[in-house]
């Protein structure tokens, strides 16, 4: 086998992942990472005591009966981190003091949902009996789509037809679609608070995810989401793997529509039989190629789809206890926030990190809340005002520190650290544009026209992309299983049977936060 030399930018999961199936098959790979850590948006970061994590909510595979489970092996993550399954997925407060809680338990979802609509009885059953399909099917789908034989799509239909066809059914389907054919008053006018998810997306998302946290297959670490992409970042070190830190790939080089290696922006030349991009999609292409080798397609995505809301966070290190209150819930507000630009954010996302010993100092808490935010407002803020940038960002944290005091209570007297970050703080750590936390909007005009995204660009040979920006609706599990899919269609091209090791247990990597 040819040991080829492989460059792969960006050491976010998406590239890490890649690299550790590259180097288990052999190739020769190196990471040019332009930030100084691993794990891209899987991150999160310590302030005086505290550690507020800026990822993980639930990972699909953290348990047992799910496809990635085995992947999250191959990477060291299961062997090396604890998950939670919490008896409710999450739990939304409205205004008027009264609650609805998405239980994980698919059988308590149905007794919550009947008990706010008793009227919809039969529309429930379907939604129920859905996620129960969900949860019962194990696809163990180990190899890549592209390489399916005849006999590999008579296995998966006979394994998965059932789940296929909830896919099919409501993947055309809205959860607003969906939830405006309740009768009840209730569902309807606050559908979009509980449902969770943005309601313009599919509602077999809902089922789907809903699905695998009945399974118990998709919880929430209590270690930290720096943790898992330290792991994955030693699994690939120890694969063989190398790592350059603070090297920003400013060009792809290219020779007779071939990839032949990258430059990074101090001038520095690497070569490399194959350059992997898993970085921002829109500087790949348009910037690091120049967008000679954007097609229509690829120009009509990056021109018309939606980037994922952007979204500020507002970490708080407080000084008490929340031993009572769940770890994850939303607060929908009387008005909008008003130091918010001209977002209508109504509701608050709460993450009260209970559970996680390294988070804070014993007897304090990290909490983090988040909200939908305009993007374009914080950057247009950055660029012309960054002293009244600054001053915005406290003023959104004020006002939120307001709205715990008033909803949850004693949190201004206890508030020790406060650390708020915008849409521009991805994009200047991480370079996604729009400072997207998860490349384009899971929403169904791009899910429709999704096949015009590609992993490599017409007419350049030597050259592939994964991550977020490559498929509609991003995240962690569906950027490892492009990188693991990539690397098995490598293989096959080069006429290797594409094998994987499973990872051991590392005690040098776990500690917490
Ligand atoms: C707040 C938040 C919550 C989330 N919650 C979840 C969740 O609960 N579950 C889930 O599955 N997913 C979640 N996600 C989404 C998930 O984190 C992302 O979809 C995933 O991490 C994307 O990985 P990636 O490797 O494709 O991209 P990235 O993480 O963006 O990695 C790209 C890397 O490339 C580097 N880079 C960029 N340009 C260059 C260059 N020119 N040269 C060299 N390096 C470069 C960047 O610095 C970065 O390290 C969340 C994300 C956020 C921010």
């Amino acid at each position: 086998m040819d040991n080829h030399t492989t460059i792969i930018i960006g050491a976010g999961i998406a590239g890490m992942a890649a690299g550790c199936y590259l180097q288990m098959n052999g190739y020769d790979t190196m990471i040019m990472e332009a930030g100084a850590l691993p794990g891209g948006l899987c991150t999160g970061w310590k302030r005086k005591g505290y550690y507020f994590d800026g990822c993980i909510s639930w990972l699909v595979g953290s348990g047992p009966n799910n496809t990635f489970h085995k992947f999250w092996s191959e990477l060291n993550v299961i062997q090396n981190m604890e998950f939670v399954n919490d008896e409710e997925f999450a739990v939304v407060n409205f205004k008027d003091g009264t609650k609805f809680t998405l239980y994980a338990d698919v059988d308590k979802l149905e007794q919550e949902l009947l008990r706010v609509a008793p009227e919809d009885a039969a529309l429930i059953k379907i939604l129920t009996d859905a996620i129960k399909v969900i949860s019962s099917v194990d696809l163990r789908i180990d190899k890549a789509p592209e390489l399916f034989d005849l006999s590999d799509f008579q296995a998966f239909k006979a394994k998965a037809g059932e789940y296929m066809e909830v896919m099919k059914k409501w993947g055309s389907v809205t959860i607003e679609e969906f939830a405006l054919q309740f009768k009840s008053e209730f569902v309807r006018t606050n559908y979009r608070k509980i449902f969770w998810f943005n309601v313009d997306t599919a509602v077999a998302y809902f089922m789907a995810t809903m699905g695998w946290v009945n399974a118990k297959a998709s919880g929430y670490p209590v270690d930290s989401s720096m943790q898992l992409s330290r792991i994955i970042e030693q699994r690939y070190m120890g694969l063989g793997g190398k790592i350059h830190y603070q090297s920003k790939v400013s060009r792809i080089l290219t020779a007779e529509d071939k990839v032949t290696g990258v430059e990074l922006d101090n001038g520095r030349i690497y070569h490399a039989d194959l350059v992997i991009s898993a970085a921002d999609g829109y500087s790949t292409i348009f910037e690091m190629l120049e967008g000679k080798y954007a097609d229509d397609d690829l120009k009509y995505c990056y021109e018309n789809f939606s980037t994922k809301a952007a979204q500020i966070y507002v970490g708080l290190g407080i000084s008490r206890t929340f031993d009572d209150m769940p770890h994850y819930m939303s607060l929908e507000l009387e008005q909008p926030l008003r130091a918010n630009g001209d977002s209508k954010a109504d509701n608050l996302f709460v993450k009260i990190f209970n559970k996680h010993p390294g988070f804070a100092p014993k007897g304090k808490t990290s909490v983090v809340v988040y909200a939908k935010t305009s993007n374009g407002y914080w950057e247009n803020l950055k660029e012309t005002d960054p002293r009244q940038y600054d001053e915005q960002k406290k003023a959104v944290a004020d006002e939120i520190i307001d709205l715990l005091e008033a909803r949850l209570g004693k949190i201004r007297e206890n508030i020790e650290v406060v650390d708020v970050s915008t849409p521009h703080t991805i994009k200047r750590y991480t370079n996604n544009r729009n400072g997207s936390w998860m490349g384009w909007e899971k929403q169904m005009d791009n899910i429709m026209q999704e096949k015009k995204l590609k992993r490599s660009l017409p007419g350049l040979a030597n050259f592939y992309m994964i991550g977020h920006w490559t498929q509609v609706g991003g995240g962690l599990p569906s950027v490892v299983l492009q990188a693991r899919n990539l690397v098995q269609v490598l293989c096959k091209e080069n006429g290797q049977v594409f094998s994987t090791t499973i990872g051991e247990s590392s005690p040098g990597v776990s500690s917490r936060g």
